[in-house]
């Protein structure tokens, strides 16, 4: 049976993010390519719609430029606790779902895999990242479960 060769392991940097990246292992061919990806969602992103031009947006910029060298630094440790080279360390910006999507396509990845939350009710309607991802996937997508609810 054919495995998988290039794969996309999205981590939210969560503690969480290791089950996921340990399962991403577990199911890849030893010498498959693994691309760790984190997406930093712009702030105004989540807060314009809701309170445009609000003065509190200046200095976003900067605040966020320092947020994305935390993440770096998360991500970093990340890579370094399952042995991956940095190269495959990989933080984007922007929509998450959009951008994995958009990463996947230009490295011709054939798995994705993210964690889900056994979603229920509400949030089963609204959805989540890992269904936002599922729909409108290009290749395969691997969920895996988290928590035991
Ligand atoms: P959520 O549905 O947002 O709780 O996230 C479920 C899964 O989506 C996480 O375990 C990650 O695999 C992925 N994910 C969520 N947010 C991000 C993000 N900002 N960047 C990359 N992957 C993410």
């Amino acid at each position: 049976m054919a495995t998988y060769e290039k794969v996309l392991v999205a981590v939210d940097l969560s503690s969480e993010s290791d089950v996921v990246l340990q399962k991403a292992m577990q199911i890849s061919d030893p010498d498959a390519e693994l691309n760790l990806v984190y997406v930093q969602e712009p702030m105004d992103n989540v807060y314009v719609g809701i309170v445009p031009q609000s003065a509190a947006f200046s200095g976003l910029g900067d605040l966020e430029a320092q947020l994305g060298e935390e993440l770096k630094e998360k991500l970093a440790a990340l890579g370094k606790k399952f042995d991956l080279p940095e190269d495959k360390l990989h933080i984007l910006h922007g929509s998450p779902a959009h951008e994995i999507h958009r990463f996947a396509e230009t490295y011709a990845t054939d798995l994705i895999v993210i964690g889900t939350h056994g979603q229920k009710g509400l949030q089963l309607l609204l959805g989540s990242t890992a269904n936002a991802v599922l729909h409108g996937a290009g290749c395969d997508v691997l969920s895996v479960r988290i928590g035991t609810e």
